[in-house]
Protein backbone atom coordinates (compact mmCIF):
# COMPACT_ATOMS: atom_id res chain seq x y z
CA UNK A 1 0.00 0.00 0.00
CA UNK A 2 1.27 3.49 -1.28
CA UNK A 3 2.59 5.87 1.80
CA UNK A 4 -0.35 8.17 2.38
CA UNK A 5 -0.72 11.28 4.38
CA UNK A 6 -3.88 11.65 6.51
CA UNK A 7 -5.62 13.92 4.57
CA UNK A 8 -5.40 11.45 1.79
CA UNK A 9 -6.34 8.60 3.53
CA UNK A 10 -9.28 10.66 4.61
CA UNK A 11 -10.47 11.72 1.32
CA UNK A 12 -10.12 7.04 0.57
CA UNK A 13 -11.86 6.40 3.39
CA UNK A 14 -14.06 8.86 3.97
CA UNK A 15 -15.21 8.46 0.34
CA UNK A 16 -15.57 4.75 0.48
CA UNK A 17 -17.85 4.95 3.73
CA UNK A 18 -20.36 6.74 1.35
CA UNK A 19 -22.33 3.35 0.25
CA UNK A 20 -23.19 2.63 4.09
CA UNK A 21 -26.59 4.04 4.35
CA UNK A 22 -27.27 3.01 8.23
CA UNK A 23 -26.52 6.83 9.14
CA UNK A 24 -26.72 8.27 5.60
CA UNK A 25 -27.71 12.02 5.34
CA UNK A 26 -27.66 11.15 1.74
CA UNK A 27 -30.59 12.37 -1.01
CA UNK A 28 -30.17 15.80 -1.84
CA UNK A 29 -29.46 17.35 -5.16
CA UNK A 30 -25.36 17.91 -5.58
CA UNK A 31 -24.21 21.53 -5.11
CA UNK A 32 -20.64 23.02 -4.61
CA UNK A 33 -18.63 25.97 -4.10
CA UNK A 34 -15.49 25.51 -6.29
CA UNK A 35 -14.50 28.43 -8.61
CA UNK A 36 -15.21 30.83 -5.21
CA UNK A 37 -19.08 30.70 -5.49
CA UNK A 38 -20.78 30.32 -2.11
CA UNK A 39 -20.42 28.56 0.08
CA UNK A 40 -20.75 24.75 1.12
CA UNK A 41 -21.24 21.40 -0.32
CA UNK A 42 -23.34 18.76 -0.33
CA UNK A 43 -20.83 16.41 -1.96
CA UNK A 44 -17.87 16.07 0.03
CA UNK A 45 -17.78 13.14 2.33
CA UNK A 46 -16.74 12.21 5.70
CA UNK A 47 -19.43 14.08 8.15
CA UNK A 48 -23.01 12.42 8.20
CA UNK A 49 -25.96 13.01 10.33
CA UNK A 50 -27.79 10.72 12.74
CA UNK A 51 -30.45 11.27 15.45
CA UNK A 52 -29.00 10.78 18.59
CA UNK A 53 -31.92 9.00 21.30
CA UNK A 54 -32.87 11.83 22.41
CA UNK A 55 -33.95 13.16 18.97
CA UNK A 56 -30.77 15.24 18.31
CA UNK A 57 -29.47 15.42 15.07
CA UNK A 58 -25.87 15.27 15.53
CA UNK A 59 -22.70 15.05 12.84
CA UNK A 60 -20.55 11.94 13.05
CA UNK A 61 -17.74 11.65 11.28
CA UNK A 62 -18.16 8.61 9.47
CA UNK A 63 -15.59 6.97 8.04
CA UNK A 64 -13.67 3.11 7.32
CA UNK A 65 -10.43 1.95 9.17
CA UNK A 66 -9.73 0.66 5.98
CA UNK A 67 -11.36 -0.42 2.48
CA UNK A 68 -8.84 -3.19 1.79
CA UNK A 69 -10.30 -6.11 2.05
CA UNK A 70 -10.17 -9.96 1.81
CA UNK A 71 -13.61 -10.64 0.89
CA UNK A 72 -14.82 -10.81 -2.19
CA UNK A 73 -18.70 -9.83 -2.33
CA UNK A 74 -19.78 -8.39 -5.82
CA UNK A 75 -21.42 -5.46 -5.44
CA UNK A 76 -19.10 -3.58 -2.90
CA UNK A 77 -16.44 -1.38 -4.11
CA UNK A 78 -14.15 -2.40 -1.59
CA UNK A 79 -14.23 -6.04 -2.61
CA UNK A 80 -10.61 -7.37 -3.17
CA UNK A 81 -10.99 -7.96 -6.99
CA UNK A 82 -11.65 -4.29 -7.09
CA UNK A 83 -9.28 -1.79 -8.80
CA UNK A 84 -9.49 0.89 -6.15
CA UNK A 85 -6.90 3.24 -4.44
CA UNK A 86 -6.74 1.92 -0.75
CA UNK A 87 -6.18 3.16 2.36
CA UNK A 88 -5.83 2.28 5.80
CA UNK A 89 -5.86 4.27 9.06
CA UNK A 90 -4.30 2.84 12.77
CA UNK A 91 -6.72 2.80 15.53
CA UNK A 92 -4.87 6.01 17.04
CA UNK A 93 -5.61 7.90 13.94
CA UNK A 94 -8.73 7.56 13.82
CA UNK A 95 -8.54 8.29 17.71
CA UNK A 96 -6.90 11.56 17.35
CA UNK A 97 -9.27 12.41 14.28
CA UNK A 98 -11.89 12.02 16.15
CA UNK A 99 -10.56 14.07 18.97
CA UNK A 100 -9.65 17.13 16.81
CA UNK A 101 -12.95 17.10 14.35
CA UNK A 102 -14.60 17.18 18.10
CA UNK A 103 -12.26 20.04 19.67
CA UNK A 104 -13.04 21.93 16.56
CA UNK A 105 -16.82 21.38 16.47
CA UNK A 106 -16.94 19.71 13.59
CA UNK A 107 -18.46 16.72 14.70
CA UNK A 108 -19.95 15.29 17.65
CA UNK A 109 -19.53 11.72 17.40
CA UNK A 110 -17.97 9.16 15.03
CA UNK A 111 -19.30 6.31 12.49
CA UNK A 112 -16.52 3.77 12.49
CA UNK A 113 -16.97 0.98 9.76
CA UNK A 114 -13.89 -1.41 7.80
CA UNK A 115 -13.19 -3.68 5.40
CA UNK A 116 -11.55 -7.20 6.58
CA UNK A 117 -7.73 -6.80 7.07
CA UNK A 118 -6.09 -10.39 8.10
CA UNK A 119 -9.40 -12.11 9.60
CA UNK A 120 -12.23 -10.80 11.27
CA UNK A 121 -11.04 -11.35 14.73
CA UNK A 122 -8.10 -8.71 13.60
CA UNK A 123 -10.31 -6.65 12.42
CA UNK A 124 -12.92 -6.32 14.77
CA UNK A 125 -10.08 -5.85 18.14
CA UNK A 126 -8.89 -3.03 16.09
CA UNK A 127 -12.59 -1.01 16.12
CA UNK A 128 -13.13 -2.00 19.57
CA UNK A 129 -9.57 -0.45 20.12
CA UNK A 130 -10.81 2.47 18.34
CA UNK A 131 -14.30 2.99 20.21
CA UNK A 132 -12.35 1.84 23.90
CA UNK A 133 -9.28 4.25 23.62
CA UNK A 134 -11.99 7.38 23.01
CA UNK A 135 -13.74 6.16 26.39
CA UNK A 136 -11.00 5.24 28.38
CA UNK A 137 -7.98 7.00 27.47
CA UNK A 138 -9.54 10.34 26.74
CA UNK A 139 -13.03 10.30 28.16
CA UNK A 140 -14.69 10.80 24.97
CA UNK A 141 -18.32 10.91 25.68
CA UNK A 142 -19.77 11.87 22.30
CA UNK A 143 -22.06 9.35 20.18
CA UNK A 144 -20.05 6.43 18.71
CA UNK A 145 -21.57 4.12 16.02
CA UNK A 146 -19.41 0.68 15.22
CA UNK A 147 -20.18 -1.44 12.65
CA UNK A 148 -19.38 -5.38 13.76
CA UNK A 149 -18.27 -8.17 12.10
CA UNK A 150 -20.65 -11.02 12.30
CA UNK A 151 -18.11 -13.98 12.04
CA UNK A 152 -15.84 -12.22 14.80
CA UNK A 153 -15.36 -13.54 18.08
CA UNK A 154 -18.69 -12.93 19.92
CA UNK A 155 -16.94 -11.62 23.25
CA UNK A 156 -15.34 -8.91 20.61
CA UNK A 157 -18.60 -8.12 19.32
CA UNK A 158 -19.92 -7.76 22.97
CA UNK A 159 -17.19 -5.66 23.50
CA UNK A 160 -17.79 -3.43 20.59
CA UNK A 161 -21.36 -2.61 22.87
CA UNK A 162 -19.43 -1.74 25.88
CA UNK A 163 -17.98 0.99 24.34
CA UNK A 164 -20.46 2.14 21.14
CA UNK A 165 -23.54 3.99 21.75
CA UNK A 166 -24.87 2.35 18.65
CA UNK A 167 -24.04 -0.89 16.89
CA UNK A 168 -24.69 -2.67 13.71
CA UNK A 169 -24.39 -5.97 12.08
CA UNK A 170 -25.28 -5.81 8.01
CA UNK A 171 -27.64 -8.54 6.70
CA UNK A 172 -26.85 -7.38 3.04
CA UNK A 173 -29.40 -9.01 1.13
CA UNK A 174 -32.79 -9.70 1.38
CA UNK A 175 -32.88 -13.41 0.86
CA UNK A 176 -30.11 -16.43 1.70
CA UNK A 177 -29.79 -17.06 -1.78
CA UNK A 178 -28.58 -13.34 -2.80
CA UNK A 179 -26.61 -13.63 0.00
CA UNK A 180 -24.99 -16.91 -1.33
CA UNK A 181 -24.90 -15.51 -4.70
CA UNK A 182 -23.02 -12.23 -4.09
CA UNK A 183 -21.56 -12.41 -0.88
CA UNK A 184 -20.66 -16.22 -1.04
CA UNK A 185 -18.05 -15.29 1.63
CA UNK A 186 -20.35 -14.22 4.46
CA UNK A 187 -23.14 -16.68 5.79
CA UNK A 188 -26.75 -15.66 6.75
CA UNK A 189 -26.37 -18.14 9.96
CA UNK A 190 -23.85 -16.35 11.30
CA UNK A 191 -24.98 -12.71 10.44
CA UNK A 192 -28.71 -13.72 12.19
CA UNK A 193 -26.70 -15.41 15.29
CA UNK A 194 -24.50 -12.28 16.20
CA UNK A 195 -27.79 -10.18 15.95
CA UNK A 196 -29.30 -12.57 18.36
CA UNK A 197 -26.04 -12.43 20.73
CA UNK A 198 -26.03 -8.61 20.54
CA UNK A 199 -30.05 -8.18 21.13
CA UNK A 200 -29.70 -10.90 24.19
CA UNK A 201 -26.46 -8.53 25.40
CA UNK A 202 -28.20 -4.86 24.65
CA UNK A 203 -31.40 -6.37 26.99
CA UNK A 204 -28.90 -8.26 29.75
CA UNK A 205 -27.28 -4.33 29.82
CA UNK A 206 -30.64 -2.98 30.38
CA UNK A 207 -31.83 -5.31 32.98
CA UNK A 208 -28.56 -4.53 34.40
CA UNK A 209 -29.15 -0.93 34.63
CA UNK A 210 -32.46 -1.11 35.96
CA UNK A 211 -31.12 -2.77 38.87
CA UNK A 212 -27.96 -1.06 39.45
CA UNK A 213 -27.73 2.37 38.47
CA UNK A 214 -23.70 1.75 38.04
CA UNK A 215 -24.23 -1.00 35.81
CA UNK A 216 -22.45 0.37 32.32
CA UNK A 217 -24.28 1.06 29.63
CA UNK A 218 -24.87 -1.53 26.71
CA UNK A 219 -25.33 -0.07 23.26
CA UNK A 220 -28.00 2.51 24.19
CA UNK A 221 -28.91 3.06 21.02
CA UNK A 222 -30.26 -0.38 20.47
CA UNK A 223 -28.77 -2.38 17.02
CA UNK A 224 -29.52 -1.57 13.61
CA UNK A 225 -28.70 -3.29 10.04
CA UNK A 226 -28.92 -2.59 6.45
CA UNK A 227 -30.07 -4.55 3.24
CA UNK A 228 -29.15 -3.43 -0.19
CA UNK A 229 -31.98 -3.26 -2.30
CA UNK A 230 -31.87 -4.03 -6.23
CA UNK A 231 -29.04 -6.37 -6.43
CA UNK A 232 -30.44 -9.12 -6.55
CA UNK A 233 -34.37 -10.31 -7.39
CA UNK A 234 -35.70 -9.89 -4.06
CA UNK A 235 -39.47 -7.96 -4.36
CA UNK A 236 -40.33 -5.43 -2.25
CA UNK A 237 -42.88 -8.08 -1.02
CA UNK A 238 -39.77 -10.22 0.13
CA UNK A 239 -37.99 -7.41 1.77
CA UNK A 240 -40.80 -5.71 3.79
CA UNK A 241 -41.52 -9.29 4.95
CA UNK A 242 -37.89 -9.53 5.88
CA UNK A 243 -37.37 -6.31 7.24
CA UNK A 244 -40.79 -7.38 9.64
CA UNK A 245 -39.12 -10.46 10.52
CA UNK A 246 -35.43 -8.83 11.95
CA UNK A 247 -37.45 -6.56 13.47
CA UNK A 248 -39.47 -8.78 15.49
CA UNK A 249 -36.48 -11.28 15.90
CA UNK A 250 -33.86 -9.06 16.79
CA UNK A 251 -35.72 -5.90 18.36
CA UNK A 252 -34.09 -3.50 15.70
CA UNK A 253 -34.21 0.04 16.07
CA UNK A 254 -34.28 0.38 12.53
CA UNK A 255 -33.54 -1.43 8.90
CA UNK A 256 -31.83 0.92 6.56
CA UNK A 257 -32.35 0.28 2.87
CA UNK A 258 -29.73 1.10 0.40
CA UNK A 259 -30.34 1.21 -3.32
CA UNK A 260 -28.02 -0.48 -5.21
CA UNK A 261 -25.38 1.75 -6.98
CA UNK A 262 -23.37 0.06 -9.94
CA UNK A 263 -19.77 0.48 -9.09
CA UNK A 264 -16.68 0.87 -11.20
CA UNK A 265 -15.60 -2.52 -12.72
CA UNK A 266 -18.48 -3.95 -11.44
CA UNK A 267 -19.00 -7.69 -11.25
CA UNK A 268 -20.71 -9.45 -14.08
CA UNK A 269 -23.17 -11.13 -12.05
CA UNK A 270 -24.46 -7.91 -10.76
CA UNK A 271 -27.53 -5.84 -12.65
CA UNK A 272 -26.20 -3.78 -15.29
CA UNK A 273 -28.70 -0.64 -13.83
CA UNK A 274 -29.99 0.94 -10.56
CA UNK A 275 -32.99 0.58 -9.20
CA UNK A 276 -34.92 3.58 -8.72
CA UNK A 277 -34.09 5.74 -6.00
CA UNK A 278 -38.15 5.59 -5.71
CA UNK A 279 -37.90 2.19 -4.58
CA UNK A 280 -36.05 2.91 -1.79
CA UNK A 281 -38.24 5.65 -0.73
CA UNK A 282 -41.43 3.64 -0.90
CA UNK A 283 -39.62 1.12 0.67
CA UNK A 284 -38.64 3.80 4.14
CA UNK A 285 -42.66 4.69 3.74
CA UNK A 286 -43.59 1.05 4.10
CA UNK A 287 -41.47 0.14 6.77
CA UNK A 288 -43.08 3.63 8.67
CA UNK A 289 -46.16 1.49 8.05
CA UNK A 290 -45.28 -0.76 9.98
CA UNK A 291 -43.70 0.90 12.79
CA UNK A 292 -45.54 3.83 13.66
CA UNK A 293 -49.38 3.30 11.63
CA UNK A 294 -50.33 -0.19 12.50
CA UNK A 295 -49.59 -2.01 9.86
CA UNK A 296 -49.25 -5.81 9.41
CA UNK A 297 -46.74 -6.76 6.90
CA UNK A 298 -49.09 -8.93 5.40
CA UNK A 299 -51.04 -5.83 4.53
CA UNK A 300 -47.87 -3.41 3.07
CA UNK A 301 -47.62 -6.90 1.00
CA UNK A 302 -50.80 -6.88 0.04
CA UNK A 303 -50.27 -3.25 -1.51
CA UNK A 304 -48.16 -4.17 -3.56
CA UNK A 305 -48.58 -5.12 -7.34
CA UNK A 306 -48.82 -8.63 -8.75
CA UNK A 307 -45.12 -8.59 -9.56
CA UNK A 308 -44.43 -8.35 -5.88
CA UNK A 309 -43.16 -4.93 -6.27
CA UNK A 310 -44.85 -1.96 -4.38
CA UNK A 311 -46.23 0.81 -7.14
CA UNK A 312 -43.79 4.06 -7.55
CA UNK A 313 -45.81 6.69 -8.70
CA UNK A 314 -47.99 6.71 -5.38
CA UNK A 315 -46.89 5.92 -1.69
CA UNK A 316 -47.54 2.22 0.09
CA UNK A 317 -51.09 3.33 2.35
CA UNK A 318 -52.57 4.91 -0.60
CA UNK A 319 -52.57 1.99 -2.50
CA UNK A 320 -53.34 -0.33 -0.03
CA UNK A 321 -56.45 2.24 0.89
CA UNK A 322 -56.86 1.98 -3.21
CA UNK A 323 -57.11 -1.86 -2.76
CA UNK A 324 -59.48 -2.32 0.05
CA UNK A 325 -61.82 0.60 -0.07
CA UNK A 326 -64.24 -0.84 2.00
CA UNK A 327 -62.56 0.17 5.19
CA UNK A 328 -63.22 3.89 3.71
CA UNK A 329 -64.75 6.67 4.00
CA UNK A 330 -64.02 7.05 7.74
CA UNK A 331 -65.95 9.51 10.33
CA UNK A 332 -62.95 12.10 11.24
CA UNK A 333 -65.21 13.13 14.27
CA UNK A 334 -65.92 9.38 15.41
CA UNK A 335 -63.21 6.86 14.51
CA UNK A 336 -60.59 5.15 16.37
CA UNK A 337 -57.27 6.08 16.03
CA UNK A 338 -56.12 2.97 14.41
CA UNK A 339 -58.62 3.61 11.47
CA UNK A 340 -57.45 7.03 11.28
CA UNK A 341 -54.17 6.13 11.02
CA UNK A 342 -55.51 4.57 7.17
CA UNK A 343 -56.42 7.24 6.20
CA UNK A 344 -53.82 8.50 3.17
CA UNK A 345 -52.26 11.82 3.51
CA UNK A 346 -52.99 11.41 8.01
CA UNK A 347 -49.72 11.67 9.35
CA UNK A 348 -49.51 10.57 12.96
CA UNK A 349 -49.63 14.32 14.22
CA UNK A 350 -51.87 15.06 12.68
CA UNK A 351 -54.34 11.92 13.70
CA UNK A 352 -53.56 12.67 17.22
CA UNK A 353 -54.35 16.57 16.70
CA UNK A 354 -57.64 15.12 15.85
CA UNK A 355 -57.71 13.09 18.20
CA UNK A 356 -56.93 15.95 21.07
CA UNK A 357 -59.22 18.42 19.74
CA UNK A 358 -62.49 16.64 18.62
CA UNK A 359 -63.42 16.12 22.42
CA UNK A 360 -63.86 19.95 22.22
CA UNK A 361 -65.47 20.85 18.34
CA UNK A 362 -66.60 18.77 15.38
CA UNK A 363 -64.24 19.11 12.36
CA UNK A 364 -65.21 19.86 8.95
CA UNK A 365 -63.24 19.20 5.30
CA UNK A 366 -61.18 22.85 5.93
CA UNK A 367 -60.46 22.08 9.80
CA UNK A 368 -58.70 18.99 7.96
CA UNK A 369 -57.26 20.43 5.11
CA UNK A 370 -55.07 22.41 7.54
CA UNK A 371 -53.72 19.36 9.04
CA UNK A 372 -52.85 18.17 6.01
CA UNK A 373 -50.54 18.58 2.56
CA UNK A 374 -53.74 17.70 0.06
CA UNK A 375 -57.14 17.75 0.75
CA UNK A 376 -57.88 16.04 -2.90
CA UNK A 377 -55.64 13.25 -1.72
CA UNK A 378 -57.93 12.85 1.64
CA UNK A 379 -61.22 13.66 0.56
CA UNK A 380 -62.82 10.56 -0.90
CA UNK A 381 -61.44 8.85 2.26
CA UNK A 382 -63.30 10.46 4.77
CA UNK A 383 -66.84 12.10 6.31
CA UNK A 384 -66.29 15.26 8.32
CA UNK A 385 -69.36 17.51 10.05
CA UNK A 386 -69.79 19.08 5.83
CA UNK A 387 -68.51 16.70 3.75
CA UNK A 388 -69.74 12.99 2.61
CA UNK A 389 -68.09 11.58 -0.45
CA UNK A 390 -71.02 10.19 -2.46
CA UNK A 391 -70.05 7.18 -4.92
CA UNK A 392 -66.44 8.69 -4.56
CA UNK A 393 -64.52 6.22 -2.98
CA UNK A 394 -66.60 3.46 -5.80
CA UNK A 395 -64.66 5.36 -8.70
CA UNK A 396 -63.11 3.49 -10.60
CA UNK A 397 -60.42 5.76 -11.55
CA UNK A 398 -60.15 7.15 -8.38
CA UNK A 399 -56.04 6.93 -8.46
CA UNK A 400 -56.04 9.16 -11.41
CA UNK A 401 -58.84 11.53 -9.87
CA UNK A 402 -56.18 11.98 -6.73
CA UNK A 403 -53.07 12.16 -8.67
CA UNK A 404 -53.92 13.00 -12.24
CA UNK A 405 -51.13 11.36 -14.62
CA UNK A 406 -47.87 13.94 -15.64
CA UNK A 407 -47.98 14.97 -19.34
CA UNK A 408 -45.82 16.92 -20.82
CA UNK A 409 -46.95 20.38 -21.05
CA UNK A 410 -47.14 22.36 -24.87
CA UNK A 411 -44.47 24.80 -24.87
CA UNK A 412 -47.10 27.00 -27.04
CA UNK A 413 -50.28 26.45 -25.78
CA UNK A 414 -52.82 29.20 -25.57
S1 LIG B 1 -16.82 -7.80 3.71
FE1 LIG B 1 -17.63 -5.72 3.64
S2 LIG B 1 -15.95 -4.47 2.87
FE2 LIG B 1 -15.43 -6.60 2.42
S3 LIG B 1 -16.14 -6.94 0.34
FE3 LIG B 1 -17.80 -7.60 1.71
S4 LIG B 1 -19.12 -5.79 1.96
FE4 LIG B 1 -17.14 -5.10 1.10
Amino acid sequence: MAQLDTREKLAILADAAKYDASCASSGTSKRNSAGGKGLGSTEGSGICHAYAPDGRCISLLKILLTNSCVFNCHYCINRKSSNVRRARFTAQEVVQLTLAFYKRNYIEGLFLSSGIIKSSNYTMEQLVEVARSLREDHDFRGYIHLKTIPDADPELVRMAGLYADRVSINVELPTVPGLKRLAPEKSAGQIEGAMLGMKGAIEDGRDAKKKYKSAPSFAPAGQSTQMIVGADAATDSDIVVKASTLYDRFSLRRVYYSAFSPIPDASAVLPLQRPPLMREHRLYQSDWLMRFYGFKPEEVVSAAEPDGMLPLDIDPKLAWALKFREYFPVDVNRASREQLLRVPGLGTKAVDRILRSRRFRTFSLDDVARLTVSVAKIRPFIVTSDWRPTLLTDRADLKRWIKPEKSQLELFAA
